[in-house]
């Protein structure tokens, strides 16, 4: 549930006309003024002026954790996309932090609400119930874990919750697989089918032992029963639409014109090109890989293009090419400029909030079950 609310000195336009040097100074001011009680978070897709005024950079789940481990932080202002900012919402305002604030709820601003997120619109709670149902039919489901990829709405983290499921992020997806595996037979991954598929192949299963479920199938998600009493980890149909991108020709291109290359992609990119790719892994991964090679190593990236030029403009030492002939930015986080973020600090700096990302309590509840079971997986 979002909770938008009303602000009688909406008035947007003028914020866009405003160029980035008068911006940046209203956006300075803002901060001045609220101290260490505001946190601005910036993951690591935002581009470079956003992420220049931000306090936190990091993956989703890192500045969710890092805003509400914070003991002055009082409002949260998200420069990411609509599920980050109800994670951050739900691990802000759980009751153990409410009751040491007594009480006092954090707001969760998203500078623009229509900074939403394809991968996780491609798994809607009532297509995810519905599976259950049918799978049901042909297995049983006290036999399956579900697991939801943190990019994904708070309805599938509490559907986790209440199911004995779990949430996992793209560096502990292994762990928890395992976690659901010493449980059920079976797993139910969903949204990304991607990282569903290439940690599965690299702990042993194989394709055959994953079907994937299209939900705008009705016929068992396109599946035989078969195939679903075989499986191991049924593989919901939905990817990123950013690393989707990234293709196996791309790889061979590099190869043969930068012998030596080094070819480095997010688990969220098919299987063709995680195959064929000398290192995958999460942001972080690829971030300290990077950190750590010796200057002169030759690097083709494949994950969103910002934090890409970021990388490149941070290791001058090294050679870091982006892993593809297009362009590939995750375009809703593109949504969040420094007119939005602009425009929803000085509301919030007035006492008059606009977007507030706020969960309701019973799925927040159980999206906080789901999300406390991953962080007791090591
Ligand atoms: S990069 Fe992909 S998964 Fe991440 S927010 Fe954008 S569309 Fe969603």
């Amino acid at each position: 549930m979002v909770t938008s609310i009303e602000n009688p000195t909406y008035d947007f336009p003028p914020y866009k006309s405003l160029d980035n040097g008068v911006l940046t100074e209203r956006i300075q001011a803002v901060r001045a003024q609220l101290g260490p009680e505001l946190m601005i978070l910036g993951h690591h897709y935002q581009q470079d002026e956003v992420i220049a005024l931000s306090d936190l950079r990091g993956d989703s789940y890192q500045l969710s954790q890092m805003a509400a481990s914070s003991t002055d932080c009082r409002q949260i202002v998200f420069c990411g996309v609509h599920f980050m900012a109800e994670t951050a919402d739900i691990l802000a305002n759980r009751p153990e932090k409410l009751a040491e604030r007594g009480g006092e709820r954090i707001p969760v601003v998203l500078p623009d609400l229509a900074a939403g997120c394809s991968m996780a619109d491609m798994a809607g709670i009532e297509q995810v119930e519905a599976a259950w149902d049918d799978l049901g039919d042909v297995i049983d489901t006290d036999d399956i874990t579900p697991v939801t990829y943190i990019n994904s709405a708070a309805s599938l983290k509490a559907f986790c919750g209440r199911h004995g499921g779990i949430v996992c992020t793209s560096s502990n997806a292994a762990a928890v697989l395992e976690w659901a595996f010493a449980r059920t037979k079976r797993v139910l991954f969903f949204p990304d089918q991607h990282l569903g598929r290439n940690t599965s192949l690299k702990m042993g299963m194989t394709n055959e032992q994953m079907p994937v479920w299209d939900p705008h199938d009705e016929d068992l998600g396109g599946n035989t029963e078969q195939a679903l009493t075989d499986s191991k980890v049924i593989l919901w149909k939905g990817h990123c639409s950013v690393h989707q991108m990234f293709r196996p020709e791309h790889v061979d291109q590099f190869r043969s014109k930068f012998p030596g290359i080094k070819v480095l992609v997010h688990p969220e990119c098919p299987q063709e090109v995680n195959d064929l790719a000398d290192l995958s892994g999460s942001t972080g991964y690829i971030i300290k890989e990077v950190q750590a090679a010796e200057p002169g190593t030759k690097w083709a990236i494949g994950t969103e293009l910002h934090l890409v030029n970021r990388l490149k403009a941070e290791h001058p030492e090294q050679e870091i090419h982006f892993l593809s002939p297009v362009v590939c930015m995750c375009a809703t986080m593109y949504r969040i400029n420094l007119a939005h973020l602009c425009w929803s600090l000085e509301n919030l700096a007035a006492g008059t909030p606009v977007n507030v990302i706020e969960v309701d309590p019973e799925t927040a509840e159980w999206s906080l079950v789901a999300l406390e079971r991953m962080l007791q997986v090591k």
